[in-house]
């Protein structure tokens, strides 16, 4: 089942010198599937992601995430999709340092509601045990190991239960312990929850690990 069909994504930055970040790419992305990119620093895996999750739009070419095209999406409607269906995890994962794990992954559905009701409470508390931080719910994150902290994030990212991860190195500032658990849990996650994973990565070892390696390069995608 076709969970992202993007064609002929193009991406530019810039004003008068234009850097075209993506130059045509095509991608198919089914649901279940955990798959990631590799390619050198700067040739658009950043772009891909955020084009795919709906932090940006593309300069051309079509994008649909289950057949529906983001194109035709107003603002409002692309925040509610980006909301409802795409987790982010980050390398550097923005927690609040002097916020505990809970609240850390409470804190955007707080943000946008001004309160937090107890069923969500207990859901972050489920999904903080999922990611073996039973004991470590009232600590604040800068109490918090490396691994234990993006463990936080992945616990973020799934708090409204999203169809698509889209991780962007999510283990470039684990030791190579920490990186196998954390792949580990993502496994685990696209496994026992079904949710589709798609992770930028430089590490062979994780990537050789994947369902699928989409290779980029100069904006392209050079193998798949
Ligand atoms: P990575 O190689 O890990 O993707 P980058 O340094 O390329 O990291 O990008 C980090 C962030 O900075 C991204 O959000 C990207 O969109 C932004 N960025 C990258 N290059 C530029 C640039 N030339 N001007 C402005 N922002 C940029
Ligand atoms: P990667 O993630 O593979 O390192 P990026 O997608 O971050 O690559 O960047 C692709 C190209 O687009 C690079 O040349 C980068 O400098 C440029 N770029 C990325 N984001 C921006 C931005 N916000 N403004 C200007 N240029 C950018």
């Amino acid at each position: 089942e076709l969970l992202i069909k993007g064609e002929n994504l193009v991406k530019e930055y810039g004003g008068v010198v234009k850097t075209r970040a993506l130059n045509g790419v095509d991608l198919k992305i089914g649901n279940r599937e955990f798959s990631c990119i590799i390619g050198p620093s700067g040739c658009g895996k950043s772009t891909l992601l955020n084009l795919l999750g709906a932090l940006d739009r593309p300069d051309g070419g079509s994008l649909q995430f289950r057949g529906i095209e983001l194109s035709s999406m107003s603002e409002n409607e692309l925040a509610a999709f980006r909301n409802k269906s795409i987790g982010f995890v980050f390398q550097f994962h923005h927690l609040l340092p002097e916020f505990n794990a809970l609240e850390n992954v409470l804190l955007p559905s707080w943000i946008k509601t001004g309160r937090v009701n107890q069923n969500r409470q207990k859901h972050a508390i489920e999904l903080l045990e999922l990611v073996g931080l039973e004991g470590k719910i009232m600590n604040p994150a800068n109490n918090l190991s490396g691994g234990q902290q993006q463990r936080v994030s992945i616990a973020r990212a799934l708090i409204n239960s999203p169809e698509l991860v889209l991780a962007d190195e999510p283990t470039g500032n684990l030791d190579s312990e920490s990186t196998e658990q954390v792949y580990e849990l993502l496994r685990m996650i696209n496994r026992e929850m079904g949710t589709t994973f798609l992770i930028v990565t430089h590490d062979r070892n994780i990537a050789q690990k994947c369902d699928r390696i989409i290779e980029m390069k100069d904006g392209r995608i050079i193998s798949d």
